[in-house]
């Protein structure tokens, strides 16, 4: 017979990230987004309809290294990417991609050329997708290579890049990599310290690592909080993170930061719909109540004072 499993005491469970037990619970039990439904393409963007957990989940913080956890991690996801997506966008062709990716990547895009030189570099995108940054990118390096679910390979051939389905393949090849960008994926991922120990293996010795992590301390948090929250903690991100849990994590996996700032998503007319409505906005075309050079010296102070939706760090081994 088999010894019955006990459940875990939230006494015994260990910051994923430090090792640390003291946490507190940042929600409630209640269920949070597992998906989106009806995903479909429209002239204010990707529009669908979020879904939540048939059962109720708790996300943890801790409370040393400032890093959000779900109790429950999730594994099932990394494995399957293209699988993800088609959960998660409701569709996961290389249109969808493109339509739902393109505009939002080629901004941030824009903001890391500031800080990076891609001329004759040998890059890699780890989840890359359609490949619309590499598609960029490819005109200022000597190599690009993507990696990404199999099915986005025969698409990102066609466009000349080197395309890997899974990391082992890419460190048998023996290549490495001067730069190396995983944009919006720490977060996904069931155990960031390795794969972050296997992005290393394949980085050259002055190889720099660019990462483009979701905020958890954002201005949507700090002015909407439950209203915001209630549709942004998904079963997708096993973690959420904050400048100080960032600065632990590439530390304690002996990474120097190079540059950290923010990176804000979203237009300030977008953050004052979403205050006065309560609810989610599309980031259409909306009564813009600041012009187009306030609204980007705002954000600039967001990005500035780390509170914007993102955040950018740029890393170096030690
Ligand atoms: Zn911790």
């Amino acid at each position: 017979m088999k010894p019955k499993k006990r459940a875990t005491s939230k006494y015994q469970i260990k910051c994923p990230i430090c090792n640390n037990k003291k946490k507190k619970i940042i929600i409630w039990d209640s269920f949070i987004r597992s998906g989106n439904k009806s995903g479909r393409a429209t002239n204010g963007g990707w529009i669908s309809k979020p879904i939540f957990t048939p059962s109720k989940e708790k996300i943890y913080k801790c409370l040393n290294c400032d890093v959000g956890f779900l109790k429950n991690l999730r594994n099932n996801l990394e494995i399957n990417n293209k699988l993800f997506r088609k959960i998660f966008d409701g569709s996961n062709s290389v249109k969808k991609y493109k339509s739902f990716n393109q505009p939002r990547e080629l901004r941030k895009f824009k903001k890391i050329e500031k800080f990076v030189n891609f001329k004759n570099k040998t890059v890699f995108e780890s989840n890359c997708g359609g490949g619309v940054l590499l598609d960029k990118i490819k005109k200022k390096a000597k190599k690009t290579v993507g990696l990404d679910h199999e099915g986005y390979r025969k698409y990102l051939e066609s466009k000349g890049h080197l395309f890997f389905s899974n990391l082992i393949q890419v460190k048998k090849s023996n290549l490495k990599f001067d730069i190396i960008l995983s944009l919006g994926e720490i977060e996904h991922k069931f155990n960031p310290s390795l794969f972050l120990k296997k992005l290393k293996t394949i980085l050259s010795e002055k190889g720099i690592i660019i990462f483009r992590i979701p905020n958890y301390n954002n201005i949507y948090k700090f002015f909407i909080e439950r209203n915001f929250l209630k549709y942004d903690y998904r079963i997708s991100h096993n973690f959420y993170f904050s400048e100080k849990s960032l600065d632990f994590f590439f530390k304690s996996n002996d990474m120097d930061i190079i540059k950290k700032t923010g990176l804000h998503e979203y237009s300030f007319n977008h953050l004052i719909d979403f205050i006065k409505k309560q609810k989610r906005v599309s980031d259409k075309k909306r009564q813009n109540l600041v012009n187009e050079n306030l609204n980007k010296l705002i954000i600039q102070n967001l990005e500035n004072n780390m509170v914007s939706t993102s955040l950018l760090y740029i890393v170096k081994k030690k």
